[in-house]
């Protein structure tokens, strides 16, 4: 069988780790619109995360959909079916990472802070180091912030059997999201494959998450 490109890409992580420059930068020419390696990426948008450089992905060779958490929600899915149906991709790596701050606070949270909550202004602010400064408005939009499931922890708190567990979760959720979405083929001739990573934001390494796996406890 022959070796896709999420698995070449995961050996050009393995270069990166050990600090080989894998992605060339420079202008390439002019170049066609569809990926040249038929790839999305669906990433958080943490600062030092850099999709291109931990990848080895070259100028044209992918798509690259980035947001808070790289979590898989109606935006990234309206991306994906863009980037499979119209533009001819057929693989997908989604990126989680360790440290992640959608790691620590929750939903519900961050808009009692946003709306006005003393108390919530006061939580984020320590979790932060930043004046948490409320607005005191209500709003229902955007309807979720998507922080991951379980206990809030520490800002950018060191990896943890709890936080892997967590971002784990949140990969499969996501992989769940694009397996099972009506629009997107899974099998077939047209079928497009799905895999989840979590990035390790202090060693420059990927680390696949297993798909079906536990679905983690919030405790
Ligand atoms: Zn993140």
């Amino acid at each position: 069988m022959a070796t896709s490109m999420t698995d070449q890409y995961l050996a050009n992580n393995q270069k990166y780790a050990k600090g080989e420059t894998v992605h060339k930068p420079g202008y390439p020419g002019k170049q066609p619109i569809q990926p040249a390696k038929r790839v999305a990426v669906v990433a958080c948008m943490d600062a030092r995360i850099d999709v291109e450089d931990l990848l080895g992905l070259q100028t044209g060779d992918a798509h690259i959909i980035r947001n808070a958490g790289g979590v898989i929600g109606e935006d990234a899915i309206r991306c994906l079916i863009i980037s499979h149906h119209l533009l001819n991709t057929n693989e997908i790596i989604l990126i989680h990472h360790t440290r992640c701050g959608m790691l620590a606070f929750t939903d519900d949270l961050l808009k009692a802070g946003l709306e006005g909550d003393p108390a919530a202004e006061k939580l984020l602010g320590q979790a932060t180091g930043r004046k948490f400064t409320s607005l005191h408005k209500c709003s229902s939009n955007p309807s979720q912030f998507h922080a991951f499931r379980g206990p809030i922890q520490p800002l950018d708190g060191p990896r943890d059997e709890k936080s892997m567990e967590r971002l784990a979760w949140d990969v499969r959720r996501g992989m769940s999201s694009i397996l099972n979405h009506p629009w997107i083929p899974t099998s077939g001739p047209d079928a497009v494959t799905v895999r989840g990573f979590i990035y390790d934001v202090d060693t420059g390494k990927l680390e696949e998450v297993k798909y079906p796996g536990p679905t983690g406890s919030i405790g």
